[in-house]
């Protein structure tokens, strides 16, 4: 039996980042991989979705770029060619994670890992064992109950980066980023998209005027909102409106995206706490098992690639360096990367109300913005909106609809994680043009009601 300093179970975001930073600390690692190194994020996630989906922005621009002087003839989106540029960027950016948990000396073990004990691990009949050890086993798409959820045309976000043919039509069960994604993805490559949400409004995570904003941009899908699916068809799907009535809708394929569930399979003999199905684990994501850590999706804390790998550093600075770290979840930032973009880091205006925080909030449109309104003209709607509370002035929340917003964000994560407030923000120096301007601006709009 072979005995290591730490074990990581899963090699997402959060648990190839883990090896890596012990690695790096000199300690022994093993990581156990069932499928691919990368995890979902590379292999059935961020990856794969965003090159899909920039193949389908192009693919836009392309047919609307008359305007702008460039005329390109018979535009066709060959999805063979696109699936393999995906596929492409998967294996490079999975030969890249080999590559670094060579270079931190992390040894890499293909299977699937069965606790035997809290120490101890089986992988194919072999047992291995360590002092720590870290859950980072991810998550995987949730089948709800539904009638005919198991027809051969209902797929998940897994099967649905498989496909061989662009479908006529789509229903998307769910309206939460990874259902948007796939619906700007399918309208923008000419397949007629339906949204099935059960709330009354898509993308729970987002300001509410700006899911409004999100909707009308999305022109062509259809959105059906505070709709309860009740059966899915061989050629539909029939849910009940907000009335009460029953409605059908048809569908070539149907996609699940309801949620995600933490996956469990192997852990099992550890008795860990679980709640809502994920592991339980407190501020330092430790689990009621003494050296057991849960980091990523697992834990069920922030369902997010970059999450996952902040918590793999904290977990490991905690156990291995003099540094003690802290996971904070305040200024975790969320991007979408659809058509259009979208992004958000703090509190929104809703929920500063219902915390009843004392906030200011400012509302710039980004076709004020030089940048937004050379490159889209001035028909594109964008917005950015500031949350700040009302006495210190700190910047709460930032929120962004708009081209770039994806990028823009990582600043807005430092501007709110560093807890700047207005008057700091506006002493910084902004490139000109781009359209992380509208920050600015937006404070400025801010400070003007005062
Ligand atoms: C379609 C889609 C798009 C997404 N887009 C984004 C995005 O743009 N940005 C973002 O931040 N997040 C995005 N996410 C979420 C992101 O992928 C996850 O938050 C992230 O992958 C979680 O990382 P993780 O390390 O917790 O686990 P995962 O990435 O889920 O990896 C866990 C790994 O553990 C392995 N495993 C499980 N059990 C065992 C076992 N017993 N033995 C061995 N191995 C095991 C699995 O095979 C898997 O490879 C997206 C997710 C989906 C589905």
């Amino acid at each position: 039996m072979e005995n290591f300093d730490l074990i990581v179970v899963g090699s997402g975001p959060g648990g190839y980042i883990a090896a890596q930073r012990a690695g790096d600390l000199g300690k022994k690692v093993l990581l156990v991989e069932k499928e691919h190194l990368g995890g979902v994020c590379t292999n059935k996630g961020c990856i794969p979705t965003k090159a899909l989906l920039n193949s389908a922005k192009m693919y836009r621009h392309a047919l609307d770029s008359e305007k702008m002087g460039v005329t390109a003839k018979e535009v066709t989106y060959d999805l063979a060619s696109a699936m393999s540029w995906k596929q492409d960027t998967i294996e490079t950016l999975r030969g890249g994670i080999a590559f670094l948990m060579k270079s931190a000396g992390v040894t890499v073990v293909n299977g699937e890992a069965t606790f035997i004990d809290k120490n101890r691990i089986d992988v194919a009949g072999k047992t291995y064992s360590a002092t720590n050890i870290i859950v980072a086993t991810g998550s995987s798409p949730l089948v709800p109950p539904i009638e005919g959820s198991t027809l051969e045309h209902v797929v998940t976000s897994d099967e649905v980066l498989e496909i061989k043919k662009i479908p006529s039509s789509i229903v998307i069960i769910g309206g939460g980023v990874i259902g948007i994604e796939f619906a700007s993805y399918f309208s923008s490559i000419g397949t007629k998209v339906t949204v099935v949400e059960l709330l009354d409004e898509i993308l729970p995570m987002m300001d509410k005027d700006f899911a409004k904003l999100m909707r009308r941009e999305m022109k062509n899908v259809d959105f059906n909102l505070g709709c309860k699916v009740t059966k899915i068809t061989d050629d539909g799907v029939i849910f009940v409106d907000p009335k009460g009535n029953e409605q059908s809708v048809a569908g070539e394929l149907v996609l699940l995206s309801v949620g995600r569930k933490a996956n469990l399979k192997g852990v099992e003999k550890l008795n860990l706490e679980t709640a809502k199905g994920y592991i339980v684990v407190d501020e330092n994501l430790k689990t009621n098992v003494d050296n057991v850590w849960a980091i990523g999706d697992v834990n069920g804390k922030s369902l997010l690639a970059h999450s996952a790998s902040r918590m793999a550093e904290v977990v490991v600075a905690n156990l291995y360096s003099s540094e003690k770290q802290k996971m904070r979840y305040f200024a975790i930032p969320w991007a979408l990367y659809g058509m259009p973009e979208a992004a958000g880091c703090g509190l929104t205006e809703q929920e500063a109300i219902k915390q009843n925080r004392e906030i200011l909030v400012g509302t710039t449109q980004m076709r004020a913005n030089g940048r937004f309104l050379a490159e889209h003209g001035k028909r594109a709607s964008g917005l950015c909106k500031v949350v700040v509370d009302k006495k210190s002035k700190a910047i709460l929340g930032i929120h962004l609809i708009g081209p770039y917003s994806s990028e823009i964000i990582a600043s807005a994560s430092v501007i709110i994680e560093s807890e700047l407030r207005i008057k700091e923000v506006k002493e910084l120096i902004f490139p000109h043009p781009s359209v992380a301007e509208i920050l600015k601006d937006t404070l400025f709009a801010i400070e003007k009601t005062l």
